[in-house]
């Protein structure tokens, strides 16, 4: 199989070794090219001992706007609770896209938390922004915010490894014992 497609290449392979030193062309489209295939063109270039070009340099993190911004919102206070929304909007980027792409790149490049960006709700980030300088009762925070259950969004965001410090408010046993009851209630349900 392999040789019949070598046969294909006979007599261009001057132009392949070419191609192969002086573009950064893939395998997959340089096969294309010469009608075999990626690994046969491997080969080659492996046979031939060809050093391939680097590849164009794309998008660099460093120099990025995006990128940069998106690290410098990241370093702030809680920044795990920092909606994609306003995140969105710090950065001046309307499109979600093409904000994902600059936040993946980072998180791959662990210059991101992992977590960081997967907030999406902008009445849970309110909630939180309270939950962190306030000493006020949790019910009382998702009360003033409009979100029923603030306390279940906390437990779901431990539970997923989010670093949710403990309430500043201190909840009298009676409170503690109220909060109880209201949770088992809500399970029951
Ligand atoms: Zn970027």
């Amino acid at each position: 199989m392999l040789m019949k497609r070598w046969g294909i290449l006979q007599g261009k392979e001057d132009n392949l070794a070419k191609d192969l030193k002086e573009t950064a062309l893939s395998f997959n489209k340089l096969g294309k090219k010469y009608g075999v295939s990626r690994q046969a063109v491997h080969g080659f270039c492996k046979r031939q001992g060809i050093k391939r070009p680097l590849k164009p340099k794309g998008h660099q993190t460093e120099e990025c706007r995006l990128c940069q911004k998106l690290i410098q919102i990241s370093k702030k206070p809680h920044s795990q609770f920092i909606s994609s929304h306003t995140i969105r909007k710090e950065m001046g980027v309307k499109s979600g896209g093409k904000y994902l792409y600059h936040l993946r790149t980072l998180r791959d490049k662990g210059l991101v938390d992992e977590k960081f960006g997967r907030l999406l709700s902008k009445r849970a980030e309110k909630a939180y922004a309270i939950y962190f300088t306030k000493r006020l009762p949790i019910s009382t925070i998702g009360w003033q915010v409009g979100l029923k259950n603030f306390h279940s969004v906390i437990r779901q965001h431990r539970e997923w490894g989010w670093n949710v410090p403990p309430s500043l408010y201190v909840y009298d046993g009676r409170e503690r014992s109220r909060i109880q009851s209201e949770i088992q209630r809500r399970k029951q349900r």
